[in-house]
């Protein structure tokens, strides 16, 4: 049994048109609450959909167990960047937690630790919980670099003042976002200590606290596996987050 409470938060990416997106919430609410002392009692769920249902899917959701959040915010609280939403503004809509520095803003946005520490910053000045990514490359983790880059990327990403109960981090290899391959458990197991010591010299005692969730092509089919290892505290899940049925399976493995 894990010491800490878990999370299970989806990230649906750009997917989800507003009746789509409203099913899919509506329905995981309806389970959370009805499946209470099975899930509830130690996982907490949470769903990040596109920026656009962050709004309606907080609506429809309201007074359940399922929380909300968003996949990325500006590290400004408001002003001239067109285009961008602020951690404030997500706050306002009823988001809990908001994703920073997931790998494929760091590639198409070319975002650096620096602009993730800043964002995650702006998370917590609105009072949201950012869910800091981090995670090497097929071609680190080939060159035996992959602890030195998770460790890098922590520290560069993580703010100042962080604690271990208002940051999550997700420990997510690149190589294995969307590709149905994952790490092996004792990998997984080696990046997550690493972070857990990295965290310790961070944020002292509270480090106990701190949710590590691993990310990467988790599945109902290994994710009783991989959320069995120690030091790992829940799942960041993309393509499976999608379909009700998977994402459940993926919390009751928990
Ligand atoms: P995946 O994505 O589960 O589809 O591999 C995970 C993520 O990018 O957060």
């Amino acid at each position: 049994m894990h010491v800490r409470r878990q999370l299970i938060a989806g990230n649906w990416k750009m997917n989800g048109l507003r009746a789509d997106g409203l099913d899919l919430a509506r329905s995981l609410a309806a389970w959370l609450d009805a499946d209470g002392t099975a899930v509830r009692d130690h996982v907490d769920m949470l769903v990040c959909p596109p920026a656009t249902l962050v709004a309606p899917v907080a609506d429809t959701i309201a007074g359940t167990s399922l929380g909300v959040g968003g996949q990325d915010c500006h590290a400004a609280d408001k002003g001239a960047h067109t285009g961008d939403v602020s951690a404030w503004m997500l706050k306002d809509l009823g988001a809990s937690h908001v994703i920073v520095g997931h790998s494929e803003r760091r590639t198409d946005h070319h975002e650096t630790d620096e602009q993730v520490r800043a964002k995650a910053t702006a998370a917590m000045a609105a009072g949201l919980v950012p869910i800091i990514c981090i995670g090497e490359t097929e071609s680190e983790r080939d060159a035996g670099q992959a602890l030195a880059v998770v460790s890098r990327q922590f520290n560069g990403s993580l703010p100042d003042g962080a604690t271990g109960t208002n940051v999550v981090i997700a420990y997510e290899p690149v190589w294995a976002i969307g590709t149905g391959r994952t790490p092996t458990t004792e990998d997984v197991a080696e990046i997550h200590q690493r972070i857990r010591a990295d965290a310790r010299e961070r944020m002292g005692a509270t480090a106990e606290a701190l949710l590590i969730l691993y990310g990467g092509s988790v599945k109902p089919g290994n994710a009783a596996e991989l959320m069995a290892i120690d030091d790992v505290d829940g799942a960041l899940v993309g393509g499976a987050s999608l379909k009700a049925a998977d994402f459940q399976a993926i919390a009751s493995a928990c």
